[in-house]
């Protein structure tokens, strides 16, 4: 059995779902599984890499799978080095959008901006830029942070005709959770893959806060060892 922790976990057989049948017909969407979000990368989050093999143990069940990734333009205005004055983690204006100030990361066609060298790609069928906008910062898959700007994300899958998700990646209570709050918003049906999920944890406490919200809005919280039963 999965071990229990303080989020509210369901068990699958007393949620009473399928969840083979879930994912039969769902699409696991990778929310950035990237070097620089991973340890030595420039926005490391502690045991990023953790998630690799959970998610490759699980990625080659769904029918599709799409994989974001932050691919950022030098000089993008979510970097802390674009404010003069500013140091990354403080809180900045990003052409009219206030938010968190990062380090360099995620500079398209760096070392940095590559999947992890260990995640499986062979069964990613689409690739999602995102944060391509120098004005602009995206934390959803869905939206860009103005909250509207769509990246494209809904049609896709919506034309694909998925209507539930499943989501895994980095960071657990940022670029995941606005991604599955998006997705419960557009009307789609969230499962999150909580093992297959590492968080930022700043300040101490948000990846608890995140996961409570996120089931708060109809998000279900499983773990890989489900999928694979
Ligand atoms: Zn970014």
């Amino acid at each position: 059995m999965p071990q229990q922790t303080e989020s509210y976990y369901i068990l699958p057989e007393r949620s009473g779902m399928n969840i083979f049948n879930e994912i039969n017909n769902s699409a696991l969407v990778i929310v950035d599984v990237q070097v620089d979000f991973c340890p030595g990368g420039s926005l490391a989050v502690a045991e990023g890499d953790a998630v690799v093999p959970v998610i490759n143990s699980i990625s080659h069940l769904f029918p599709y799978v799409v994989a974001t990734r932050d691919w950022h333009p030098e000089k993008h205005g979510s970097f802390a080095s674009s404010h003069p004055g500013k140091l990354p983690f403080q809180e900045g204006d990003v052409y009219g959008i206030s938010q968190t100030l990062w380090p360099d990361h995620c500079i398209q066609g760096t070392k940095g901006a590559e999947f992890h060298p260990d995640l499986n790609l062979k069964p990613i069928r689409c690739i999602l830029h995102k944060g391509t906008n120098h004005r602009i910062d995206s934390y959803s898959a869905f939206f860009e942070n103005d909250k509207k700007t769509p990246t494209g994300l809904e049609y896709l899958l919506k034309g694909l005709g998925f209507s539930t998700l499943f989501f895994c990646g980095i960071a657990t209570d940022v670029c995941v959770y606005y991604s599955v709050l998006d997705a419960l918003r557009l009307g789609f049906k969230a499962y999150l893959i909580e093992d297959a999920c590492k968080g930022v944890d700043l300040p101490q406490g948000s990846v608890q806060k995140a996961l409570k919200e996120m089931q708060r809005e109809g998000a279900r919280l499983v773990h890989a060892s489900d999928l694979r039963s």
